[in-house]
């Protein structure tokens, strides 16, 4: 059995990088972009006024101005204005030459054509300087994973397009005689296809493209014949089959397929029976059936593969420190992924029931909290390692 570190650099060696594609902006959220992009303008492009007001020379309370005209977004003043003058001036406007200060409009009294500055006058010229936010030749850098505040950035920087790494296709494959569908009516042995919709939801979210292929029976033709449905994914994903019981034939199968397997079975809980190699064209990783194994597997090991995949950096899922909000007993041999509750007060309380079955325990949580392997027991207030669900 290997460390889920060294699990996690098998993987990443796995993972090629895939091929970039065009996109148009509002489709770019959650995507990498794999090639910087430089700012073909300034931003803004002359000096804006901040703020609705008058636009002065030189502002002092007392001060008397003619109002000589008006500058508004997207229509500027043009032409000279004396230290007698003001002009109209409203958000966003281009400052006129020679204007070095917007006087707010509450700052001043107007009466016909004239104002008065008023002894309620604020320091500041409330103008943005040309090229404030950002310059031509400003670059944002690659990889990134693009935010809504990226696409913003980007907009505001006239690109209509980004070029971004293909979405990693996904190929989703539940085992067991005993699964059906939701919504299907089950016998009374048999149970519903969770993790495998689980899953779906979680590699989606990681800008992934899944596909949930049919449930494959427990036999050996069964389970080739979904193999074989495969396509073209870039990652095969089965789940359940992966121990060494007389139902689990995904090592068998994938072995008579060609699987060249890089390792099976990993020092941790849950997910112990995980196993990967290379299948064909395609990477695979089986993951074991039970519910919460295959989510924290996913979480651990799927979800840094799909950020590698579209060229981030080959990263192990964010770790973080917190404190116990209560004592915890010591831990096995095998690195201890807890399910647990993150409090009000940013503490920390792991579930008494930790069995890799309850869905209902990994739906109440919002951390897990990392053991090492033979981790003592630990108290109220100890530090200890999550990773936020
Ligand atoms: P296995 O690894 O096939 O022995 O499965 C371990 C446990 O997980 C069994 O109780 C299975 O019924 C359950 N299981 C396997 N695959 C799924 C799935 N896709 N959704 C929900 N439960 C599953
Ligand atoms: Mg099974």
């Amino acid at each position: 059995m290997i460390s889920v570190s060294e699990a996690l650099d098998r993987l990443f060696s796995l993972a090629a990088p895939l091929s970039a594609e065009t996109v148009p902006l509002h489709r770019a959220v959650g995507r990498v972009l794999v090639e910087p992009v430089t700012a073909r303008r300034d931003q803004p492009p002359f000096n804006a006024s901040a703020m609705d007001g008058y636009g002065v020379t030189e502002a002092a309370p007392g001060k008397r101005l003619k109002v000589i005209g008006e500058s508004a977004a997207g229509s500027s003043f043009e032409g000279p204005v004396g230290d007698a003058d003001a002009v109209r001036i409203f958000t966003g406007a281009p400052v006129p030459e020679g204007v070095t200060t917007v006087v707010i409009q509450e700052d001043v009294d107007r009466d016909g054509d004239t104002i008065l500055i008023t002894d309620r006058l604020g320091s500041g010229t409330n103008i943005r300087p040309l090229g404030g936010d950002f310059r031509v030749g400003e670059t944002i850098p690659a990889p990134r994973l693009l935010g809504p505040q990226d696409i913003a950035l980007l907009a505001a920087m006239n690109i209509p397009t980004v070029r971004v790494a293909r979405r990693p296709r996904v190929a989703l494959i539940s085992t067991g005689d005993e699964l059906v569908m939701p919504g299907e009516t089950p016998g009374p042995d048999q149970i519903i296809v969770s993790n495998t919709f689980g899953l779906h939801a979680m590699l989606t979210q990681a800008g992934a493209e899944p596909r949930i292929l049919p449930i494959a029976h427990d036999t050996e033709a069964a389970l080739a014949t979904v193999l074989g449905l495969v396509d073209d994914a870039d990652l095969v994903i089965t789940i359940g089959g992966a121990s060494v019981g007389d139902h689990d034939l995904v090592a068998k199968v994938a072995a008579q397929l060609g699987l060249e397997r890089a390792f099976h079975k990993v020092a941790m809980r849950p997910g112990k029976p995980l196993m990967s190699g290379r299948l064909g064209d395609a990477m695979m990783i089986g993951l074991p059936g039970n519910p919460v194994s295959a989510m924290v597997c996913g979480e651990i090991f799927v979800k840094p593969v799909i950020r590698a995949m579209q060229g981030l950096p080959a990263e192990p899922a964010l770790r973080e420190t917190a404190q116990l909000a209560a004592e915890i007993g010591s831990n096995g041999p095998r690195e201890h992924y807890m399910r647990g509750r993150s409090e009000p007060d940013g503490r920390v309380t792991v579930f008494g029931r930790q069995d890799s079955s309850l869905l209902s325990v990994l739906g109440a949580s919002d951390v897990l909290v990392v053991r090492p392997p033979k981790d003592g027991p630990r108290a109220a207030g100890d530090l200890v390692e999550i990773v936020r669900l």
